[in-house]
């Protein structure tokens, strides 16, 4: 598959308080984001919004992949059975625990990940959920780049040499310019 499962194990990203229309372009960059550092997929909790849906398929079509969305499911629902199948939860969080200090136990630990960022105000319960809740800097920064820097500690930059099968399109890496090969 190219992708990281034999070395980090399942990543999923779990995105509450999605408001349609307002964070259709955050929560688009969570998912992009998730998917360019090799999670397997996002669960965006509680709303469907298709608009969302359709952008992020066009992209995973285009450059291909396995990566998945589920919507609608309540986020209290994808947690209890999260934890209920031995997977465990880093909730983001300006609140929590300095990223260089939390992420050793994180790594060391081979469970299945939920990873989750908020958008609005997250529930108490969150924390109380959490197996982990987890600071990129104790300043409030946006979930797109706190996302990021969560997954490149966790996966040590392994996300700089991932494949994605399937693909329609890939980009060739070059100095300038824009050099992409159409693969079908
Ligand atoms: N105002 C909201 C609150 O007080 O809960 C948070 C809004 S913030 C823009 C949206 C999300 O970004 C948060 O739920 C969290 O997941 C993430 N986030 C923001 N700052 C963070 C930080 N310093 N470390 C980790 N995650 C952060």
């Amino acid at each position: 598959m190219g992708r990281h499962h034999t070395l980090a194990g399942q990543i999923v990203v779990l995105r509450l308080g999605h408001r349609i229309p307002r964070d259709l372009r955050v929560t688009t960059h969570v998912c992009l984001t998730a998917r360019a550092f090799g999670a397997d997929g996002i669960i965006i909790a509680d709303v469907v919004d298709t608009a969302f849906e359709k952008t992020i398929l066009d992209v995973c079509k285009r450059f291909g992949g396995s990566f998945w969305i589920r919507m609608g499911e309540p986020w209290r629902q994808v947690v209890k059975e999260w934890k209920s199948q031995g997977g465990e939860i880093a909730h983001l969080t300006a609140y929590g625990v300095p990223l260089p200090q939390a992420i050793e136990v994180i790594k060391a630990s081979p469970n299945p990940k939920l990873v989750v960022v908020g958008a609005e105000k997250v529930p108490g319960e969150m924390f109380e959920a959490a197996t982990w809740n987890v600071a990129v800097t104790n300043q409030p920064i946006s979930e797109v780049s706190a996302l990021a820097m969560f997954l490149d500690r966790y996966l040590e930059g392994k996300q700089f040499s991932l494949e994605f099968e399937n693909a329609e399109v890939k980009i060739i890496p070059s100095e300038r310019g824009k050099k992409v090969v159409n693969l079908t």
